[in-house]
């Protein structure tokens, strides 16, 4: 995929700025790319639609080429599209004893997976768990489970011969209750690929279980079938999460991006390995560095961004030592500051605004206001922002009622403009070893 994609995007950087056309060309690589990653058809279809609307007239950022752009781009959407809601890895769980419900096809992973997940959750969340296994089809199935809880000292629950799975997941919910479990897992038995009857008799145990989380354990190296597999367990029993094990071999995971696109529903955690403790929190950004397989072009495009901010920074803090401190200066100062997190945030940052920072925490001051003084500055004319003495009355007013406020809230902003500029002067003044000098470094 890097080779492919390198090709393209070198193309596009020798032309130097990123045309619809070349949006589209490299895309079109993209998707090839991503179904050699296994993602499915329609879903890496779906995903380059998506890509194009949003990197279509999306300006590139300076010193990096389009071609990079573009490859930051599709790296972005891929984290979004991978990115469920909530938090990653949580499980619902209160109301003891909650069941967890394990399905998918066999040899995916779900015995193995339970017992990862019984010891996680004993370990790290201090539950108390009890697993069950209600694969009857493999004599084996219900011994394999059984040797797991003993290595992770997880409680099983005893097996009975000639039991079916309904029943099994009945006693286990008895046994849960009375002997104080936290949390009981229930392993079901898979097929090679789906069937009927095993869909009804899933269907049965979830009837019987109500479980509290039901995950798909999927193996995250099958490609095309990893689609019709969580569209028909989703469809049939209604799934609240996925698994994907084996992210220890070599696959690049498309799968993944293919889940979260069918079902909608979280990915929770990826197997990475046999042992007991490989398995981890999902993480987006992992999954998409390898499925897309060039890190190394997101993290230039990510320090080029932050070069130019901070070039951009240390202009104005230059321009500010000379008093010229303007309003095209103080909006980067508020936009910096909604993304520092706040005004205090940034404040705190700044030498000699520690006693400000405290005032305007106490103001309560927030984003909403920052965001109400860009809008302000943005009503402004060139010539006003760069030189804020030109604002009399009937200026003031047009600026006021274009960003949709009162004259007196523009007022507080040039208040807060002009005790800003004193003081960065003042700060200037200090010389050449002085604080704003300092402050750059
Ligand atoms: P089940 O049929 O769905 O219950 O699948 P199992 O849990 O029995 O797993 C089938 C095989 O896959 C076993 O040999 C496991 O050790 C192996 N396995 C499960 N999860 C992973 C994983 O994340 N990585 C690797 N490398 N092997 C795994
Ligand atoms: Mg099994």
């Amino acid at each position: 995929l890097s080779e492919r994609l390198g090709g393209v995007f070198d193309r596009l950087t020798k032309q130097g700025s990123l045309s619809d056309e070349d949006v589209k060309t490299a895309l079109r690589e993209v998707r090839v790319a991503l179904l050699e990653a296994d993602v499915s058809l329609p879903v890496a279809r779906d995903f380059v639609k998506a890509v194009q609307e949003k990197a279509t007239g999306q300006a590139v950022t300076k010193s990096i080429t389009p071609g990079q752009q573009v490859v930051k781009i599709v790296h972005d959407a891929l984290i979004d599209t991978l990115r469920g809601e909530g938090e990653p890895g949580a499980l619902k769980i209160d109301n003891p004893p909650a069941p967890i419900l394990m399905v998918g096809l066999q040899g995916g992973g779900k015995t193995t997976t339970t017992a990862k997940l019984a010891k996680r959750l004993k370990e790290r969340d201090g539950k108390k768990v009890l697993m069950a296994s209600l694969d009857v089809n493999r004599p084996a199935a219900m011994e394999q489970l059984a040797i797991l809880g003993v290595q992770i000292g997880v409680d099983t629950l005893p097996i009975v011969k000639g039991e079916d799975p309904v029943a099994i997941a009945k006693r286990a919910k008895t046994q849960a209750s009375m002997g104080g479990y936290d949390v009981y897992m229930l392993d079901t038995a898979g097929r090679l690929s789906i069937d009927e009857e095993l869909m009804q008799q899933v269907e049965a145990v979830r009837n019987v279980a109500n479980p509290r989380e039901t995950l798909l354990v999927v193996d995250g190296l099958t490609g095309q079938d990893a689609v019709h597999t969580a569209q028909n367990f989703d469809d049939r029993i209604g799934i609240t999460g996925v698994v994907l094990t084996r992210m220890d071999g070599d696959g690049r995971g498309g799968a993944a991006l293919s889940m979260r696109a069918v079902t909608g529903k979280p990915i929770k955690f990826v197997g990475l390995g046999e042992k007991m403790d490989a398995l981890e929190t999902f993480e987006p950004e992992r999954i998409a560095g390898r499925i897309l397989g060039m890190g190394d072009i997101v993290a230039l495009v990510e320090k080029a961004q932050e070069t130019i901010e901070a070039e951009q920074a240390e202009k104005m803090m230059k321009r500010m030592a000379k008093g010229q401190f303007n309003m095209n200066d103080l909006r980067m100062q508020l936009e910096q500051m909604i993304k520092m997190g706040g005004m205090q945030g940034m404040m705190g940052m700044m030498p000699g605004m520690g006693k400000m920072a405290k005032q305007v925490e106490a103001s309560g001051f927030d984003d909403k206001i920052l965001k109400q003084q860009i809008a302000l500055i943005q009503s402004m004319t060139k010539k006003e922002r760069a030189n804020p003495a030109l604002l009399q009355a009937s200026r003031k007013k047009r600026i006021a009622r274009g960003a949709g406020m009162e004259v007196s809230e523009l007022n507080k902003l040039l208040k807060m403009h002009r005790q800003m500029s004193d003081m960065m002067k003042k700060m200037g003044k200090m010389g050449k070893g002085g604080m704003l000098k300092q402050a750059m470094k």
